[in-house]
């Protein structure tokens, strides 16, 4: 028996929150809005608490203390550590060092925290109910977290700033707009429940629905409905295979609002340091996986075309694939150089116009370097749409 099969004890705080809230949103919002009516002001309130609570999980707990993909200034942590501990998803250090253990041990139905090959249930919300022995967190892996001050501090009040980021917050607001009951269950009570099972799509949907253009080694997908209403994680095949850099959505069309919102804030310098995948190491693993999915295709349809054909086509893409083996050798080689040239100039003592210049030689090779993996990623993706009109 695996320990996955052993029902370990229930985990009532969990439950009292994750059951009780819908519930409630379903009696007492239909009945205040059939007694009372609910102002405008309350609507717009749900809608930028629960934008704003998304971000405080997105942007704080996961991107900026569960992968360090930037710095922030402490007049940006504070809100993002309040607004996190609005969404109720436990502390930071506690999501934080599960989400390190995720990434780690992705899939693993006896290691991942919120494994998706146990499920949609499981992963979605069946890991919090329960005190499974994969939920278990002893901090080794987040040392960092463990010597942050306003990590610690959150972590050490955690109930207290709930209940205020919870009751304090939309009662306040709906004392200012004089529509307090309004405010409460909408603000409070309906922007809960709403956060709560958009985030747990990450887990679960981004899981299992979708594209994986970087990898399928593991079961992240791509996925732009659900970024939308996650402010920008769907992109979760990206973020699986990349998950130090600050975008989840890396095209600059894709829809990630978390990312735009780091990228404005280092403008004014209150994040700085962001980590960016280099673009060419992100089109190796788009085509890359191209290759992958083309030979799987020509495997599974070779039996159906003429014998010419799937010889011809295997020809090109062996032609293809030399290509793109001497596109990365070359381009391990320049880097190597530059790594040299650097070194040498440190030495040299070199003046900053010749730096200059050097530095635009070698980004202007690196940049026909990758524009020459876009390329062969368009061949790639012609040849297979003209072999096989319609996908096997
Ligand atoms: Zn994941
Ligand atoms: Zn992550």
């Amino acid at each position: 028996m695996s320990p996955s099969d052993v029902k370990p004890p229930i985990n009532w705080p969990a439950i009292i929150v994750l059951f009780s809230t819908p519930l409630a949103a379903l009696i007492a919002i239909p009945l205040y809005a059939w007694f009372a009516d609910f102002s405008t002001a309350a609507w717009v309130l749900m809608v930028g608490y629960l934008f704003a609570n998304g971000l405080g999980i997105t942007m704080g707990y996961h991107r900026l203390w569960s992968h360090r993909a930037f710095e922030a200034h402490w007049l940006v942590k504070i809100p993002l550590m309040l607004l996190g501990t609005a969404a109720i998803q436990n502390s930071i250090l506690m999501w934080g060092s599960g989400h390190r253990v995720h990434h780690r041990h992705v899939d693993d139905v006896d290691k991942d925290p919120y494994s998706a090959r146990r499920g949609f249930w499981f992963s979605h919300m069946g890991w919090m109910i329960r005190d499974y022995p994969t939920g278990y967190a002893d901090f080794s892996n987040a040392q960092d977290l463990l010597k942050d001050p306003i990590v610690m501090f959150q972590h050490n009040h955690y109930i207290k700033l709930v209940l205020l980021m919870n009751f304090g917050v939309p009662m306040l607001f709906g004392w200012l707009v004089g529509d307090f009951w309004g405010v409460v269950l909408l603000m409070g009570l309906l922007r809960l429940v709403l956060s709560h099972h958009t985030t747990f799509f990450i887990n679960s949907l981004a899981h299992m629905w979708g594209s994986q253009p970087y990898t399928d080694e593991n079961t992240a997908r791509d996925n732009f409905v659900v970024a939308l209403f996650t402010y920008g994680e769907g992109y979760h095949n990206f973020h699986h295979i990349f998950q130090y850099d600050f975008r989840n959505g890396v095209k600059w069309w894709q829809y990630d609002p978390t990312k735009w919102l780091i990228l404005a804030c280092s403008w004014v310098g209150l994040t700085k340091n962001l980590k960016r995948v280099p673009d060419f190491t992100i089109r190796k693993a788009q085509l890359q996986m191209q290759f992958k999915r083309a030979q799987r295709q020509l495997e599974a349809s070779a039996s159906r075309l003429p014998m010419m054909d799937v010889e011809a086509l295997k020809q090109r893409m062996t032609h293809e694939y030399d290509a793109f083996m001497a596109t990365l050798n070359e381009w391990g080689t320049l880097k190597e150089e530059w790594y040299a040239e650097k070194k040498q100039a440190l030495a040299d003592k070199k003046q900053e116009l010749t730096l200059k210049w050097e530095e635009a030689d070698f980004s202007a090779r690196f940049k026909e370097m990758e524009n020459r993996l876009q390329m062969q990623s368009r061949r790639l993706e012609q040849m297979m749409r003209q072999a096989f009109p319609t996908p096997v």
